[in-house]
């Protein structure tokens, strides 16, 4: 990995369910403001998801398992405003949202998965997206690049580029593709072995799985958290 540059004025964020949130998700994160050095990035769990199944924790839990997660990160901030919406979590409106309370001039940074890139052009008004931030997306254990024929690949033809610190040049409008590196962790199945009473230990930190057990969620089976 190339070498940190001073905190830059750019503004990080990274969506998610966060059901419950992980290593992969935070290694993620960290590798974007290593490179980076966000002035701020701001974890936003998703009140509702409109992509995918209602989530298995209730809102609060997820967000305070993030702003567990997070509490010894201070360039990290569990940004509570999609959980305040009544209504669905879309992307190009928190992003218009926090587009309104930084200068035009300041890049903001989406991040995500390329599993979550693969459906990009599938999101509510994709195509102003580019236009409010920049997207870094990373590379995640099973999972290739768009087919070459897809929109998404497409966007990547006329927007990427492959120097991180390019998105500090402008405010919005480039894609990087990142070599994070590669934790094969999903919330789906460690949900799945919470549910069968396999313990998460090492890919979730100690204090989220101290959550988990005390509220008992993800019908996981209590354990001692000594
Ligand atoms: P699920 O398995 O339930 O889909 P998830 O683990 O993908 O959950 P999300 O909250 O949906 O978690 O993910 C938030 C963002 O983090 C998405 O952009 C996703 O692509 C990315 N992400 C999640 N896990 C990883 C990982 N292990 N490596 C890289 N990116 C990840």
């Amino acid at each position: 990995m190339t070498s940190a540059i001073n905190q830059s004025n750019a503004i990080g964020i990274m969506g998610g369910t966060f059901d419950p949130i992980h290593l992969g998700h935070l290694r993620l994160a960290w590798e974007a403001q290593s490179l980076l050095n966000f002035s701020c990035l701001e974890i936003m769990p998703c009140h509702l998801p409109p992509h995918r199944d209602t989530p298995a924790s209730h809102a609060d839990h997820r967000f305070e398992m993030a702003k567990l997660a997070c509490a010894d990160t201070p360039a990290f901030h569990v940004n509570d405003w999609e959980m305040k919406k009544p209504s669905a979590s879309y992307t190009v409106e928190t992003l218009e949202h926090l587009r309104s309370e930084h200068a035009a001039d300041t890049p903001i940074v989406f991040i995500m998965g390329m599993d979550a890139f693969h459906n990009f052009c599938q999101w509510h008004r994709w195509q102003d997206i580019l236009s409010l931030c920049h997207l870094w997306v990373a590379h995640r254990p099973g999972c290739a690049l768009p087919n070459s024929d897809s929109k998404e690949s497409g966007i990547l033809r006329n927007a990427q580029t492959t120097d991180a610190r390019a998105l500090l040049s402008d405010s919005n409008g480039k894609v990087h593709i990142h070599n994070t590196t590669a934790l094969d962790i999903s919330a789906t199945q460690l949900r799945h072995d919470m549910k069968l009473g396999i313990e998460p230990r090492f890919l979730i930190p100690d204090i989220v799985w101290k959550h988990i057990n005390y509220h008992q969620l993800y019908q996981c089976q209590q354990t001692s958290t000594d």
